[in-house]
């Protein structure tokens, strides 16, 4: 556990640390933690140091940390960043905050269906898939605004942004093109008149090319809680 407060404090001082040679104001990209295959006390000794916001991919898993968690869960935020298929949405609309990773409208559609009145609205990104990802998920670039204008018009979310997981790269300059390329597609949008205020992009290998690229959410796992026992 000492361990793991030194280690969030060196993320959250290589994100201010990037912003600021962007020109960038820290405070303007959010630290995502994400506590995937780590337990619930790992996300309790986080949460006591300051962290509020944590990312999970396994609806069993998540909900069930969530569940352990409920004492904390008015200061809490969890985010969903994992594959999501439709049979497991519904858990997923009654216990998260946010979505990243909707990438097609059947599963945006049940995820509205299925948000409990008494929430708020999902707050959720869309996937995109820019340039050969390393994952087969994502909506192609050049189908992401037709797909935004219909999860937009859905009245349990709030779409707020974009969200992708590029091949890793070792070098800085190779990390920055698909960050960039996402931030590019984000513009566009907004200039079509949608209202979105949050790119998803950055993770531990690879989050200063994303903050330099523009990232309103870095999603860091390895750098915080150490590697993970079982892949993904
Ligand atoms: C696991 C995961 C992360 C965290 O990756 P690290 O390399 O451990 O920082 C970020 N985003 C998504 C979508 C993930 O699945």
């Amino acid at each position: 556990m000492p361990d793991l407060i030194h280690h969030l404090d060196a993320v959250r001082q290589r994100i201010a640390l990037a912003a600021r040679g962007a020109g960038r104001d820290p405070r303007s990209v959010e630290l995502l933690a994400v506590s995937k295959t780590f337990p619930a006390e790992d996300v309790r000794a986080a949460h006591a140091a300051g962290q509020r916001a944590f990312g999970e991919n396994y609806v069993q898993e998540a909900v069930t940390k969530i569940e352990a968690l409920a004492d904390l869960r008015a200061d809490l935020e969890w985010h969903f960043i994992g594959p999501l298929q439709s049979n497991k949405s519904k858990p997923v609309a009654e216990n998260f905050d946010w979505v990243h990773s909707v990438d097609r409208l059947k599963i945006a559609e049940r995820l509205s269906a299925q948000r409990p009145d008494g929430l708020p609205p999902l707050n959720v990104c869309l996937q995109v898939n820019a340039s050969g990802e390393a994952s087969k998920s994502g909506v192609a670039p050049g189908e992401a605004l037709e797909l935004a204008r219909a999860v937009a018009a859905l009245p349990r979310l709030r779409l707020r942004g974009l969200m992708s997981i590029p091949e890793p790269a070792g070098d800085i300059e190779t990390q920055r093109a698909p960050h960039r390329l996402l931030h590019a597609l984000f513009e566009e949008l907004r200039a079509e008149g949608l209202e979105l205020d949050t790119l998803s992009m950055g993770m531990s290998g690879d989050l200063e090319a994303a903050v330099i690229e523009g990232a309103t959410i870095v999603r860091i796992g390895t750098a915080i809680f150490g590697a993970r026992d079982y892949p993904n």
